[in-house]
């Protein structure tokens, strides 16, 4: 399955989506075609080249909001590392854990969740940080990049033509 690209109007990228959604869009008339792979798409009235990468032809706003709060997206943004020792785990091994805990009005957001091994979570129980004497590695914000973007580009080759628009907002995992 060819995977398009989809950058707003600011050639920013948004997310990566399947060729049907792209040319759903493109027939909406909502992107414009950036860039195009070779491989063409034969229907019965038209001959298309696939695209690779779209843009929007409006302004999503708040394009950070489009980072869903998930749990993959957690650990991507955390690098698969738990934020109290430090170490890197397989997902299955990690979960995430509430800074301020819930049970202390402590919300379930980007500035309050970390990921943490099961292990740490265990330890640090219904206590802050400070009280369970854990340090952070890194205090927990709201991604200003995709992080399931970073994801499938860590996991797949980058079709060449992505190339010029990724160096925006995200890091390319060697
Ligand atoms: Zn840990």
């Amino acid at each position: 399955m060819e995977q398009v690209l989809l950058l707003n109007i600011t050639y920013e990228p948004l997310k990566i989506i399947n060729w049907k959604k792209a040319l759903n869009l493109f027939f909406l008339g909502k992107v414009e075609v950036i860039e195009e792979y070779d491989k063409e798409i034969h229907a019965v009235s038209f001959v298309l080249k696939l695209p690779s990468v779209v843009r929007l032809l409006k302004m999503v706003r708040k394009p950070n909001n489009l980072v869903k709060f998930s749990r993959q997206n957690i650990y991507a943004r955390d690098r698969y590392q738990c934020q109290y020792c430090g170490n890197k785990f397989q997902p299955e091994e990690l979960t995430y854990d509430h800074v301020m805990p819930k049970s202390r009005g402590g919300r379930t957001e980007w500035e309050n969740i970390v990921t943490c091994c099961v292990d740490c979570n265990r330890k640090k129980g219904g206590r802050t940080p400070p009280e369970a004497a854990m340090r952070m590695i890194r205090k927990p914000t709201r991604p200003t990049w995709i992080p399931a973007l970073k994801i499938t580009i860590g996991f797949q080759r980058v079709p060449e033509t992505w190339r010029d628009y990724l160096y925006w907002n995200v890091e390319l995992l060697e």
